[in-house]
């Protein structure tokens, strides 16, 4: 079956061709009037269902022309209208020959039902479709113009509604349009702002995909490494960083394809274009599409300033870890907060025995320099402090060390901690006193050379001119002087030849034992018999000159030695003349005897003396207990320096006691042979 629907509204024609079909009619759909009656020239439908106001034609008309024309007047007509305002309306329609009047909306089944009987009635009854009132023209045109004006007003006050109804809407609209302007204002501005952040980032920011191809990089990135942003595009991570990282960036992408720690950051070394090394500190995060990996986003710091910095203190610290000198930090209150490497050798202890302790551990308790100590650290929070101090090792050894201390300051000027640099100067001490020992030996010596200049020149000068004067008395007054004063002239000359002889044999042999070119002849030597008794005799007529007791007690036997001979008779010779020469009255005693299996020769005078303070001395070169020309004794002080030396030589022990004004005695302790 077939029905035409006559409808201007587009969804009222598509929801009755639905419920149509869906009842299982065929449809033909028109606007309005007009198109109904053209398509009327093909069709033969078997039911007609119109609206009422339609352009161009509207229901009534549609109605009334069809039900004129013999063809199409038996084709049942049903008006379906929502614009239904009295019964007047229905009532016209009935009068035009329309067969239903349906108001809209209707159920559907209500309306299928409706429909359905109509066919029924038509088919069944087999009567023919509602034909139109016999009204006449003018009373049609009435009730038509009546009937369209109230469909009319009908519409109007719908449209007005409508309009009404339109413009809420309108205004929603608006403002939904406003609304949705400003969110994109407000979204582009966001994007705007995000854009210039990534842009002018200090730091780099990136994209790369999971082979690590560059998607994007940022200006500071593009800068700091030199590329452009096309450059990068068609560059990968590993054109920039060594491929030294290759692992570790694999084993995160790892991490990160199995969730774990989705962000961590790490430090790369990334070279710029023109082979520049920097090195960054990159935060990234996984970059997902749809839940799918993508790649990395990332942030990279530029931290080459920062690791420069801090390679040059690890470096600093280092150095001074492993610095010789031993360095201590301290806090403002004396608090050990670092000790080096030497500090901890030098002093013995471990880095754990000293932290946190008062650094007093390493000072003697009774220290001299307490006060000074007190004043380190207000001296160094002042500017520095330097100077020696005793120290103490953990073993209680005690040193010299030199110390030097500065204040270490924060950003502020304030004073954080103090450092002190310092040295264990033991040795250096020990160099110095060898140096100022040395130094005063020097002085001496050059003292002594300018004493034994003078003493020389007095020695030589003194019999010489003795020796001149007594020649020109002997020439000039030769005939006059009688036998004794020409006796006595030639004995002074003869002992101021030996006085100079003397003196020059001396020096010949102490310049001899001096550089090492004395040879002395070993032999088994009698020292009674070979040495003393010709000295005994000897230096008896020099002691009977002065009126001097000279006496030779011989208590033993035997007084065999081995030695040099020589040397041995120089020994006696030097400390008889000695003797001699310091005794003004009284005697000398030479005594030979044995004790304790050794052979002792002892020279004992009854002279001058010696002081303590010169005995010390004594067998110095050149030291004489009176001095200058002043002196009342002839000599030149080598005489008990050779003693000494020969004493050595033939390892012979000598004593030496003596009081001022008592006497000496100088005792030989001999081995036997
Ligand atoms: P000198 O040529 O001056 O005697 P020596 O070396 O023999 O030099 O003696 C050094 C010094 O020791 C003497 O100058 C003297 O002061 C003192 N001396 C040496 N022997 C005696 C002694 N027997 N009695 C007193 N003083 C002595």
């Amino acid at each position: 079956m077939e029905i035409l629907i006559v409808d201007d509204k587009e969804e009222n024609v598509y929801l009755l061709e639905a419920l149509l079909k869906g009842n299982g009619y065929r449809t033909v759909s028109v606007r309005n009037g007009k198109e109904a009656l053209q398509s009327l020239q093909k069709l033969k439908p078997d039911l007609i269902i119109s609206d009422i106001l339609m352009p161009v034609m509207d229901g009534f008309t549609l109605c009334r022309e069809l039900k004129k024309n013999k063809n199409f007047s038996k084709i049942p007509f049903i008006f379906y209208t929502a614009t239904y305002t009295s019964l007047k309306d229905e009532e016209f329609a009935f009068n035009l020959g329309a067969d239903k009047f349906i108001l809209k909306p209707q159920d559907p089944d209500v309306f299928m039902k409706i429909i359905e009987k109509v066919l029924e009635e038509v088919k069944k009854k087999k009567i023919q479709p509602n034909m139109p009132a016999k009204l006449s023209e003018e009373v049609v045109l009435k009730e038509y113009n009546s009937a369209l004006i109230r469909k009319l007003e009908d519409k109007m006050a719908e449209a007005e509604e409508t309009e009404k109804k339109l413009r809420i809407i309108n205004a929603k609209l608006q403002r939904e349009i406003e609304e949705r302007k400003f969110a994109e204002e407000a979204l582009k501005e966001s994007e705007m702002k995000y854009r210039s952040l990534v842009t002018q980032s200090p730091d780099g920011i990136f994209i790369i995909d999971r082979k690590g191809n560059f998607l994007s990089a940022n200006r500071t990135m593009c800068k700091a490494l030199g590329f452009d942003e096309q450059e990068f595009l068609k560059m990968n991570i590993w054109d920039v960083v060594p491929e030294t990282y290759k692992k570790r960036f694999e084993k995160r992408l790892e991490r990160i394809i199995n969730r774990k720690s989705l962000n961590e950051a790490f430090e790369y070394q990334v070279n710029g274009k023109d082979g520049s090394v920097h090195f960054v500190e990159v935060l990234s995060v996984p970059y997902y599409k749809d839940d799918k990996l993508i790649g990395f986003q990332g942030i990279a710091r530029d931290i080459t300033e920062r690791k420069l910095a801090e390679e040059k203190i690890a470096l600093l610290a280092h150095s001074v870890k492993s610095i010789t000198e031993c360095i201590s930090i301290t806090d403002d209150k004396d608090k050990i907060i670092f000790v080096n490497e030497a500090l901890l050798k030098t002093y013995g202890y471990s880095e754990k025995e000293l932290i946190g302790k008062d650094i007093s551990v390493l000072r003697p308790k009774n220290s001299v320099e307490q006060e000074e100590l007190k004043n380190i650290l207000t001296e160094t929070i002042n500017g520095g402090w330097k100077g020696e101090l005793i120290n103490i090792k953990k073993d209680g050894s005690e040193f010299p060390i030199y110390l030097s201390t500065s204040a270490i300051r924060g950003d502020n000027d304030e004073f954080i901690a103090l450092i002190g640099v310092a040295n264990d100067i033991t040795e250096m001490k020990q160099a110095s006193e060898e140096i100022i020992y040395a130094k005063e030996l020097a002085e001496k010596s050059d003292r002594l050379k300018t004493d034994f200049l003078r003493q020389m020149s007095h020695e030589i000068r003194t019999p010489v001119s003795v020796i001149v004067s007594f020649i020109r008395i002997l020439k000039d007054e030769f005939n006059n002087l009688t036998r004794n004063e020409l006796s006595e002239i030639l004995n002074s000359i003869a002992s101021s030849s030996n006085r100079i002889i003397r003196t020059i044999e001396l020096i010949l042999n102490m310049s001899e034992m001096q550089i090492g070119t004395y040879h002395p002849t070993w032999g088994y030597i009698d020292l009674v018999k070979d040495v003393l008794q010709n000295l005994n005799y000897e230096f008896s007529q020099s002691a009977k000159s002065k009126n001097l007791e000279l006496n030779f007690k011989l208590q033993l036997k035997d007084a065999k030695i081995r030695g040099d001979q020589y040397s041995i008779n120089q020994i006696f010779i030097n400390l008889l003349d000695n003797a001699v020469k310091y005794t003004k009255k009284g005697k000398i005693d030479i005594l030979v005897k044995e004790e304790n299996k050794k052979i002792k020769v002892s020279i004992e005078d009854t002279g001058i003396g010696i002081s303590d303070e010169f005995m010390g001395n004594i067998f110095e070169p050149f030291m004489q207990e009176e001095r200058g020309y002043s002196r009342s004794f002839e000599g030149n002080g080598l005489g008990l320096a050779l003693v000494k030396k020969y004493c050595d030589l033939n390892k012979i022990k000598i004593n030496v006691e003596s009081k001022k004004e008592i006497g000496s005695k100088f005792t030989l302790i001999f081995n036997h042979a």
